[in-house]
């Protein structure tokens, strides 16, 4: 049915390259294209047949303009850093390719994400009479999905939503991320920021803290403040809203270690001169960190991300919580990974599938709120991540 090129041969891009994989009737053929070719040729090797591996340098568009010609995608999933979105769009553009990812365009130089760069393609995406798909990971993306589900069948009017991302898992190691360190850490050491009565309110980095009793065993655990990209999405989408914040939590050791990191300057982005070159500190840090991918064989426990949504229905007050469970140890059984790469690829899998089956159509730049949530939420049950909703 579709040739895909997915852009990426990391954490997550190793997740949906193998779940693409399992689906030849929606996937025909798969090209898989990162940076380092050893990469991509070490996830084609466990796979159930054959695919394509290229190396690729996602920062030059004329390099990605000429693979999408010569491979002709239907569609190009875009798995690999925040910094090559617009790069991966303009060759998209250029060649008359459907685009998705699962994390909104960040400047290299400034810690700074937000949509206004990539929805600033829309006209232009609309004149080429292609279509992107954004943030079709877990968070963004689920979240998003988890929001519209709510809006269509639980509520006239949502007033307040928290997403709650909790890793109750457990890598062994002293410090460590769950996907890249770079971003990862580019991303909690950021200001938090929500949105309340129509503007938003700035927080100091982690210094807004709540307990939050997470459902199946979980139990309780302390959770932070964050900014997180769906926030601004959302917002502009879900009509009524007042108030939405996002939340994760983060087990002692990691803040103590971060804490530490951030004191002494390594997690800075800005160059720096050492023994007459410069270096980036998070960079440096980065080639130091256990490298995500590896967490799958020692990662225990379970991961459950999820929405709190309060509005009303029929003049009267409801609560909904919407969420996912998933354990690390059985992804790494299925896919040989550990669940944040899985709960991201398998989105961006099936976000893929809703748009080469034409579930999911328009030409412009989306996000994932502003589709019919049904058939996103029917595959989330049937590839991977079921979901539980509890009426209050
Ligand atoms: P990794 O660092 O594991 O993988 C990124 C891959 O992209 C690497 O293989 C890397 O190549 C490749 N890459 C980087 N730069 C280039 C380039 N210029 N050209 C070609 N390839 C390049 O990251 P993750 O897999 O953990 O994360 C992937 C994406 O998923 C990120 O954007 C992240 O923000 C997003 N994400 C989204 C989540 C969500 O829920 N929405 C959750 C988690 C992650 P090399 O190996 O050579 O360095």
């Amino acid at each position: 049915m579709a040739k895909v090129l997915i852009i990426g041969a990391g954490g997550v891009g190793h997740v949906v390259t193998h779940k693409c994989s399992r689906l030849p009737d929606v996937f025909t053929e798969i090209c898989l294209a990162s940076r380092t070719l050893e990469k991509c040729k070490k996830i084609a090797s466990n796979l159930p047949r054959e695919i394509q591996t290229v190396e690729v340098n996602a920062d030059n568009v004329p390099e990605l303009i000429a693979l999408m010609r010569q491979y002709e995608p239907d569609i190009v999933i875009n798995v690999a850093l925040p910094y090559q979105d617009l790069h991966i769009m303009d060759a998209c553009l250029e060649v008359g390719v459907d685009y998705l990812d699962t994390a909104n365009y960040e400047p290299l130089d400034e810690a700074r994400f937000c949509y206004k760069w990539q929805w600033d393609y829309m006209e232009r995406f609309k004149e080429r009479g292609i279509m992107a798909l954004l943030g079709s990971g877990f968070d963004p993306g689920v979240t998003n999905v988890f929001c519209a589900w709510a809006l269509k069948n639980h509520f006239d009017e949502i007033h307040e939503i928290d997403i709650i991302d909790c890793n109750a898992g457990d890598h062994g190691h002293s410090f460590a991320t769950n996907f890249n360190p770079e971003i990862n850490i580019r991303e909690v050491t950021a200001k938090g920021r929500y949105f309340k009565e129509n503007s938003w309110v700035e927080t100091e980095p982690l210094s807004v803290t709540k307990t939050f009793d997470f459902p199946e065993g979980i139990g309780s655990k302390k959770i932070y403040l964050m900014y997180h990209e769906e926030l601004e999405s959302l917002v502009k989408h879900i009509p009524g809203i007042k108030r939405a914040q996002f939340w994760m939590t983060f087990s002692d050791n990691y803040l103590k270690y971060l804490d530490v990191l951030e004191n002494v300057g390594m997690t800075r982005i800005d160059p720096v001169m050492y023994e007459g070159r410069k270096i980036v500190p998070l960079q440096f840090l980065k080639t130091l960190l256990p490298d995500p991918a590896s967490l799958g064989p020692v990662t225990k426990g379970r991961t459950c991300i999820g929405c709190l949504i309060k509005g009303i229905r029929d003049n009267k007050e409801k609560t909904c919580y919407i969420y996912n469970i998933c354990d690390h140890e059985q992804c790494y059984k299925e896919v040989k990974s550990q669940a944040i790469s899985y709960t991201t690829g398998v989105p961006a899998m099936i976000g893929a599938m809703m748009m080469v089956k034409n579930i999911w159509q328009g030409t412009g730049v989306f996000n994932m709120e502003e589709f019919d949530p049904a058939p996103f939420m029917g595959a989330l049950n049937k590839y991977g991540l079921p979901w539980t909703e509890i009426i209050l």
